[in-house]
């Protein structure tokens, strides 16, 4: 993949143009109001730099699945009334069940510059995440240029952040999805040595390319989690009742004898906390790595593990991470996965963490200002680190 130069909002001039900006406010609520409004405050850059440049800011996105239909729990109208409390001016809310309709047309007919309407959930439309021409052409023809800032939903091909693209001349990147290119993309792509992957979470089959595009790129690459049981079988080693693989053993070694060849370092763990059931109330014991009783179940790295992978981060200059070492929800398997927290917030190197768990784990924490970029995008993390083109990134136009 080469590296990706794409045009942001700092690159184009909106002064008095109908900007389309497909955000992710794809917040999660309760009983209607917002529990958690970390998107929103992300979006803020861009849509603050939008209407300071004399734009008329005109805001959509989805919102959970509505599957095709209105469901008015699903409704974006708690969005805009946060959201123009966080702005400290007015966001017009347009009720339209067809998300384009009557409502939308004439909020944005009546649009003065520095103005900001937000659109209903896209996904009221059942065309939205079929891509379908129709609607794609509906969101276009509100606006003159379109600003795509929701990584979230990057790796999908729809109709809010792709189709759109195909009737607008002028399509751009914010601010968000900018520093996902830069961190994700560009510094994966030509990072600065050594450079350093953390791999954890359940399983092997979910990341075979991750781990097979990773080993192109990476001096040394570091596996935890229930994927480490499959490595370790295939070597030869006891694991119990661990979360094992049999289709990827195979896989597993092909991976070792990969990581030979490109004189990549690959680190296994030398040991685990082993238990006797999967509860956080279960007996514990340290164990070495392939010596995991039957009976008994790998359940987090063990301490010299934790060390030694401690260790390959600090001399580290760009560290990834994605994939939690252990069974971090319970507490008494989470000490691996806070040893590599640690770990990559006292390192100087770049610090780029996957989006879904391992974010989760580094906020809960409390070492979310120490990374140097947290994805906002479980899925289309992952995908960027597959070495894959997103169809939201590549619909941006280049510079
Ligand atoms: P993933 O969605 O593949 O990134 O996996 C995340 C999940 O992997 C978390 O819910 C962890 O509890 C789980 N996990 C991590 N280590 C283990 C392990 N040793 N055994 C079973 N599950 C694990």
């Amino acid at each position: 993949m080469a590296a990706l130069n794409k045009k942001s909002v700092d690159d184009i001039n909106v002064k008095g143009k109908r900007v389309l900006v497909r955000c992710d406010f794809n917040v999660p609520l309760q009983d209607g109001k917002i529990t958690d409004e970390n998107r929103i405050v992300a979006a803020l850059p861009t849509i603050k730099k939008l209407i300071a440049d004399g734009g008329k800011v005109i805001l959509c996105s989805h919102l959970g699945k509505p599957k095709g239909e209105p469901k008015p729990e699903l409704s974006l109208a708690p969005v805009a009334v946060r959201l123009a409390e966080l702005l400290g001016q007015e966001v017009k809310f347009a009720a339209d069940p067809e998300v384009v309709g009557p409502n939308a047309k004439a909020a944005v007919e009546a649009m003065n510059d520095g103005d900001v309407v937000l659109l209903e959930n896209t996904r009221y439309r059942a065309e939205e995440t079929k891509n379908g021409e129709a609607f794609s052409k509906e969101l276009a023809s509100l606006c003159d240029v379109f600003v795509n800032d929701a990584f979230g939903t990057a790796h999908r091909a729809h109709c809010s952040n792709v189709g759109v693209t195909q009737y607008v001349d002028t399509a751009v990147v914010g601010y968000l999805m900018q520093k996902e290119i830069d961190f994700l993309g560009n510094a994966v792509e030509n990072p600065e040595r050594p450079f350093v992957a953390i791999l954890g979470g359940s399983k092997v089959s979910s990341k075979i390319s991750v781990i097979n595009n990773l080993l192109e790129k990476v001096d040394t690459l570091i596996i935890g989690g229930g994927m480490c049981y499959t490595f370790t079988k295939a070597q030869g080693g006891n694991v119990g009742n661990s979360l094992l693989e049999e289709d990827y053993l195979q896989y597993a070694l092909d991976m070792v004898k990969k990581a030979e060849e490109k004189g990549v370092k690959l680190l296994l763990p030398v040991d685990s906390i082993a238990a006797d059931s999967f509860s956080n109330d279960a007996e514990t014991k340290v164990v070495a790595q392939g010596e995991i009783p039957d009976g008994w179940m790998g359940l987090d790295i063990g301490p010299e593990t934790a060390k030694m992978y401690a260790d390959a981060v600090t001399s580290a200059k760009t560290v990834v991470w994605n994939g939690p070492m252990g069974c971090f929800e319970m507490p008494k398997f989470a000490e691996g996965t806070k040893a590599v927290a640690e770990a990559l917030a006292n390192t100087d190197a770049v610090t780029i963490i996957g989006g879904g768990d391992s974010a989760a784990a580094v906020n809960q924490l409390g070492y979310g200002d120490k990374m140097t970029h947290i994805s906002t995008g479980g899925g289309a993390s992952l995908e960027f680190l597959e070495g894959k083109e997103l169809p939201g990134v590549a619909a941006a136009n280049d510079k």
